[in-house]
């Protein structure tokens, strides 16, 4: 017996939780429920991130969460509930099987079954962004090793267990050589230990394009956070089947399951929203807390009443569907093909296996860190990169001189282009004239002195090599 939390949230949320929880009860599930409430209710009894801290408490303490989706009133100050879930209960990897129904539900892709595998905790979603000069704002893109290593080797690992062949891996580090080069840096190092599942790397524009045009090319996809927030919906959407996917927010101590569409407030109480894409977060839940023949049974007799062509409206279709059913007619029909398999359909088959446990991180021994440089970034609104270096060059000292100027990025000083648009955000590059390392007090220095002849400076950035090999990008055009 597994004791979970749910949470009925919002809209059609009460009516397909219902008809979830009534199929998974029905094919066996072993489990004790904890209702707490989330959502509008609470968001409109003023508490603005949706969720009271007596519900933390329980979510936490059950560490297994099944969520129905919830309305995000209109208008500032609200939070959005999902992100404060994950990122307060840890959940690193978002798991999305995106899986066509054909010829059952309409689509291009007939055989398209895949897995996207999306981190949830960093990249550009850590929301760390600056206004520093009036025509420039920043957002800070964080990739981490232990990010890294936890989404792939999930990804390896789900793989694994659910008797997958692949694993593709997308990313941009054919441009963010730092950043993505280290999330394929890992992926190529977890690959290795792997060598019974195959694995292959895309770069993300051609991958996207292959993958919404030959889905059946893949199998697993793991990527960064933004890139597989776009196209885990991409993946849902040309499978045929938005309203049908699931999705599951994995954490090392909690676990959260839903439908990955919204409440649909317009078709709430009417018993006419479709309960699959709960149904499916459930099943992948069951899976989760070991349950998987439980997991299986539902799965199939899911695949049956589909094929039967019980159909809810959003997916009726005139000469393919058989009857058309609402909310509590689907789980009724669900229910009574527990124990039947489907025919054309593939039928599923889990096995035996408990929650994908990885290793503790442990840290690597530190490399040797060489102070090798420093980038001032100053808001200056001139056009003239000459004029700006004469301005920098009175920030050389003995040792340390600029050695180049960027704007967004490409090289403008020395021998720029005078093609090369220019905002007021520059990066001005200072180097060891002897090619060596800098000591912490040259950039004490420099920052003095900028303040002395009134640069202004809006942040720096420290040049680094480790174990000798320089880990920073070159100005475009270098
Ligand atoms: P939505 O997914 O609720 O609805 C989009 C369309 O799909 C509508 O036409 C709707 O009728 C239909 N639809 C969705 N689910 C269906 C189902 N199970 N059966 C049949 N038809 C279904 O998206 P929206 O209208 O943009 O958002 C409505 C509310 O949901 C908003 O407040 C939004 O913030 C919230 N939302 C919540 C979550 C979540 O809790 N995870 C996710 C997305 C949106």
């Amino acid at each position: 017996m597994t004791r979970i939390t749910i949470a009925k949230g919002d809209g059609i949320g009460p009516e397909i939780m219902d008809a979830t929880l009534s199929i998974i009860k029905a094919a066996g599930a072993q489990i004790e429920i904890d209702e707490i409430e989330v959502g509008e209710k609470v968001y409109l009894a003023g508490n603005t991130s949706g969720i009271a801290k007596e519900a933390w408490d329980i979510i936490r303490r059950n560490k297994v969460f099944l969520k129905a989706p919830i309305t995000t009133p209109q208008g500032g100050g609200y939070k959005s509930l999902n992100v404060t879930t994950r990122k307060f209960l840890g959940l690193y990897a978002n798991i999305r099987p995106c899986m066509s129904l054909h010829p059952f539900v309409k689509t291009k892709h007939p055989n398209m079954d895949i897995v996207i595998v999306r981190e949830n905790e960093e990249d550009l979603y850590a929301g760390i962004e600056h206004q520093q000069t009036d025509e420039v704002v920043q957002c800070l893109k964080l990739i981490s090793r232990p990010g890294c290593e936890k989404i792939v080797r999930y990804a390896f690992e789900y793989a694994r267990q659910y008797g997958r062949k692949k694993v593709t891996c997308f990313t941009k580090d054919n441009i963010m050589k730092q950043t993505d080069g280290l999330f394929h840096k890992v992926f190529e190092e977890i690959a290795a230990e792997y060598p019974d599942i195959q694995n292959e790397h895309w770069i993300i524009d051609i991958g996207a394009a292959k993958m919404a045009d030959t889905p059946e090319a893949f199998d697993v996809i793991v990527m960064p956070n933004l890139y597989g927030d776009v196209l885990s919906d991409v993946a849902a959407q040309i499978a045929g089947s938005v309203g049908l996917a699931g999705s599951a927010n994995i954490g090392t101590e909690c676990a959260m399951f839903e439908a990955i569409h919204g409440s649909a407030p317009r078709r709430a109480g009417q018993d006419m929203a479709n309960p699959s894409g709960l149904l499916q977060g459930a099943i992948m839940m069951l899976n989760h807390i070991g349950q998987t023949e439980v997991a299986e049974r539902v799965q199939n007799a899911w695949l049956k009443t589909i094929e039967d062509g019980v159909h809810t409206y959003d997916i009726y279709k005139e000469g393919v569907s058989k009857e058309k059913v609402g909310t509590s007619g689907f789980a009724e029909a669900v229910i009574a093909r527990l124990g039947q398999k489907p025919e054309i359909l593939h039928a599923v088959h889990y096995e035996k296996a408990h929650s994908i446990q990885l290793p503790k991180y442990t840290r690597k021994k530190p490399s040797k860190k060489d102070l090798v440089g420093l980038d001032v970034f100053v808001h200056w609104p001139g056009e003239n990169p000459d004029e700006l270096a004469q301005i920098m060059q009175q920030l050389n000292t003995p040792e340390v001189s600029l050695s180049m100027i960027t704007n967004r990025g490409i090289k403008v000083w020395p021998e720029g282009f005078e093609e090369t648009f220019c905002t007021d955000h520059w990066r001005c590059r200072f180097k060891p004239d002897n090619g060596g390392t800098l000591d912490k007090h040259m950039i004490v220095n420099i920052l003095s002195a900028a303040v002395a002849k009134n640069i202004d400076t809006i942040k720096t950035e420290n040049l680094y090599a480790f174990d000798g090999k320089p880990a920073y990008s070159l100005g475009q055009g270098q």
